[in-house]
């Protein structure tokens, strides 16, 4: 062990994260028994306690059939409501402003059914140019239902030339400039290609005073940041819950609907059975009652075994607390970071995201200058079992998550990459 790795070590031993309570995948390259894994921003890791709690609840099927809507362990028919409690303290809600239901593009759609409402001059939709492409096609497809020119209806926010991160003070000044024309604002809270956290509250604050709704995609800062959606006055915000949040491939999505928003008769929603309030579902009525609360956003009964690991794992970030998760993850994001510096430095290579530590989750990315990030990730993988994220052209992705990841998996990772791109 040399030097280096002796300190991580040691960091290991004085701050040890949860390691414990998940399933760390083995590695197939290098000579770590497990892989160091830097891809929980992607597809978080499983929780241990997942299986067991996934098959009590499939042993309820079987004893029970349909009567385990009422009588399970956890009836179906109320399930959501478990997890209503975890999923508002995660991201900062009301109990009434909070759900989880679907998946993320499907609640963007849903929500914006609700919240995109062009009319006369106000008809655009503000995005970054480096959004995820599902909500580059989700908002086009959304100008286009409304009978828009995509071209024309979608405003791309671009960094200013030589840099590679918005400043707050420009989206700003571009709502401040085309306000009028400007209907809704839908950024990532944590962008998924530059790892920087946005300016929720200001930025949400200028885009209403600009006269357009605010939503959010909290994707990767949902379990990643502490979040305050209600106090921020967002509109509405939705997130998935398979990367940061760990409840598997596809698992459920979140759902925010700012409460002065809630019981709005004149908002449009999209409906369906699960619309209407609870006590009213099965009095089989042609006209809903929806409830007012975000529950009303609920459009279909939701997929039980697909609820369950969102559940085991929004206690588990209950327990831990974001705020104690954030200061880990601070810590070890910034050991990452000094460890890249040097890397970097004899290297073809660039960290984009923004150092200061307010302005990133625990998402470090490096871009590639000339090579190929996906061949650099695959070498990561095949020779020291390092799962990073390759962004194509040009972008690998380090996410150190601060419930699993470790400084020595932040140790290799910099080894890796030092030994990986010659200077
Ligand atoms: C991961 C991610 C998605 C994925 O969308 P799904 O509907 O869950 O498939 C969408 N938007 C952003 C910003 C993401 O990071």
């Amino acid at each position: 062990m040399n030097a280096a790795e002796e300190v991580a070590r040691r960091r290991d031993g004085d701050d040890p994260g949860h390691r414990d309570l998940f399933h760390i995948p083995p590695a197939t390259g290098g000579d770590h028994p497990e892989v160091a894994y830097f891809a929980g921003n992607s597809l978080g890791l499983p929780p241990r306690a997942a299986a067991a709690e996934l098959a009590a609840d499939l042993a309820d099927w079987a004893r029970l059939g349909v009567e385990g809507h009422l009588e399970a362990g956890r009836a179906w028919l109320p399930y959501h409501e478990l997890l209503t409690g975890p999923v508002s303290r995660l991201v900062g809600a009301r109990p009434s402003e909070a759900v989880v239901m679907n998946s993320l593009t499907v609640n963007l759609h849903l929500l914006m059914a609700s919240f995109y409402r062009p009319a006369g001059a106000r008809t655009r939709i503000l995005i970054e140019d480096a959004a995820f492409p599902s909500d580059s096609y989700a908002v086009r497809s959304q100008a286009r239902w409304h009978g828009l020119d995509p071209d024309a209806a979608v405003l791309r926010l671009r960094p200013r030339p030589g840099e590679d991160v918005l400043r707050t003070a420009d989206v700003c000044a571009v709502l401040a400039a085309e306000g009028p024309t400007v209907a809704l604002v839908l950024l990532g809270g944590v962008n998924y290609l530059t790892g920087e956290l946005m300016d929720i509250p200001a930025i949400t604050a200028a885009g209403q005073a600009a006269g357009a709704v605010v939503g959010w995609d909290l994707a990767h800062a949902a379990g990643n940041v502490p979040l305050a959606l209600h106090d921020w006055n967002v509109d509405f915000a939705a997130w998935c819950s398979y990367k940061y949040l760990n409840s598997g491939p596809g698992g459920l999505a979140g759902a925010f609907v700012h409460e002065r928003h809630l019981g709005d008769p004149a908002l449009p929603r999209l409906e369906g059975w699960w619309s209407t309030a609870a006590a009213t579902r099965f009095e089989m009525a042609p006209v809903s009652r929806p409830p007012a609360t975000v529950e009303a956003w609920q459009v279909s009964n939701p997929p039980i075994f697909a609820m369950g690991p969102v559940r085991t794992s929004l206690e588990l970030f209950d327990k831990v607390g974001m705020t104690a998760l954030r200061a880990r993850s601070e810590r070890l994001t910034g050991y990452l970071a000094e460890l890249l510096d040097e890397v970097v430095a004899a290297r073809p290579l660039h960290v984009i995201t923004p150092r200061d530590p307010a302005r990133r989750g625990c998402q470090l990315s490096v871009r590639v200058s000339g090579g190929s990030a996906g061949a650099l990730t695959r070498r990561l993988r095949e020779e020291y079992g390092v799962i990073a994220d390759a962004r194509e052209p040009d972008v690998v992705r380090l996410a150190p998550v601060p419930l699993y990841s470790t400084y020595h998996d932040c140790w290799r990772a910099a080894d890796a990459l030092a030994r990986a791109v010659a200077p």
